[in-house]
């Protein structure tokens, strides 16, 4: 390589190599649905549900148009509104806790833990006297499956029971991952995730599901997937949305769910090695004991009085990108500062959002690819 070039870019994700390594089984899946015409509802949308129960060990799947729409529906489905404070962490993707104020009720924050990156149960407990302390009805949490690696359900759980919580389980990032044996999905009163792209399980578009063992749930959400209808199509009685998810979409994610655990698999070799590679020069994150992780994020923190903008400008230089999520928690953001934090604060979301960093995952990562990041990491520290 001529010294003045600039290194090749390494992808972040690389949706391309997946693309390659399926191949013709999704040109063929798709050209199936593109041949019957069912484009809506069509029999690839009965398949996929069935498969992902049967993966997730759920009783019911609800298929739907994205991530951010399956909260929402779960959230109508409770009659979530005014009055009512539901729970969330405040290290986050906006979509966490936006479905919340849509319904009318108020997203309350509570903070995480420094290791996990997920919601602990003595912030949320700290919630809880929040919200009564405001007039709020305590009335659900949704503790999210953060970076690929699954919340403390068991000790949110039981909160959650003792103070007659609905636990809406956010696991966009991490569908797929397991608490003590048992996949997301099974482990709260309703369980969503997110098919977006650069999801470990992503389609080619929009798409989203719920998953959970109450089957009166489930049927309400199938009324307000399609609308509110009843059992007569043109009597509905509820109100509900445009929420399905495309045939299409259904039909990618079908050939995809086929290799999603050697995908895992792949992602975790891939996370052991950087761990292992900078394990002495920044915090690795930790997967808890009891839980797997699907690595959706692989998120170092960086050392104290590191610049991490000047970082991230010298890892770029490399060709290694990186993304920081998140860089501003929710309660930190325009559109949710206004929403009450737990007493106490949120010391802990505010040094994550200052201090974290992700670095390429994804289960295509080769060998010689990741050396290259982690020799810029060092290299970055070093400088
Ligand atoms: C991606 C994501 C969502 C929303 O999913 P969409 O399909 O993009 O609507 C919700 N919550 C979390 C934590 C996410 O990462």
């Amino acid at each position: 390589m001529n010294q003045h070039m600039r290194p090749e870019p390494i992808p972040f994700i690389d949706i391309g190599a997946q693309r390659r390594r399926l191949g013709s089984a999704i040109d063929v899946a798709t050209k199936r649905v593109l041949d019957h015409c069912q484009f809506i509802s069509g029999p690839e949308v009965t398949q996929l549900e069935t498969m992902l129960a049967a993966y997730s060990g759920a009783k019911n799947v609800i298929t739907c148009a994205n991530g951010t729409d399956a909260l929402v529906m779960v959230l109508m489905a409770i009659g979530a509104g005014r009055g009512d404070a539901v729970f969330c962490p405040s290290f986050t993707f906006c979509a966490t806790a936006s479905p919340v104020a849509r319904t009318g009720a108020t997203p309350l924050f509570v903070d995480v833990d420094e290791t996990t990156f997920n919601m602990t149960r003595a912030s949320l407990e700290r919630g809880i006297a929040t919200a009564r302390k405001l007039g709020l009805k305590p009335k659900a949490v949704i503790p999210v499956d953060l970076f690929g690696q699954g919340a403390d359900h068991e000790g949110i759980g039981k909160l959650a029971r003792a103070e007659g919580l609905f636990v809406l389980d956010d696991a966009a990032q991490a569908f797929g991952a397991t608490c003590r044996g048992r996949r997301l999905g099974t482990l709260a009163d309703a369980t969503t995730t997110s098919f977006f792209p650069a999801k470990p399980l992503g389609c080619y578009g929009d798409g989203g599901a719920i998953f959970t063992d109450d089957d009166n749930l489930a049927d309400t959400l199938r009324s307000i997937r399609v609308h509110g209808q009843g059992s007569d199509k043109y009597d509905n009685i509820r109100l509900g949305m445009t929420g399905r998810l495309d045939t299409i979409q259904a039909a990618v994610l079908i050939e995809k769910l086929k290799i999603f655990d050697d995908e895992i698999e792949a992602r975790n070799e891939a996370a052991d090695r950087y761990t292992r590679g900078l394990g002495n020069d920044v915090v690795a994150p930790r997967v808890a004991s009891g839980n797997t992780s699907i690595w959706a994020q692989y998120t170092i923190r960086l050392p104290a009085g590191v610049d991490r903008d000047g970082f991230a400008a010298q890892l770029k230089a490399q060709g290694v990108p990186t993304a920081i999520y998140y860089a501003r928690s929710l309660h930190q953001q325009t559109a949710f500062r206004d929403f009450p934090a737990a007493e106490g604060g949120l010391p802990v979301s505010e040094k994550l959002s200052s201090d974290v960093i992700s670095l390429p995952m994804h289960a295509y990562l080769d060998e010689q690819t990741q050396d290259r990041v982690i020799k810029a990491v060092r290299g970055a520290l070093s400088a």
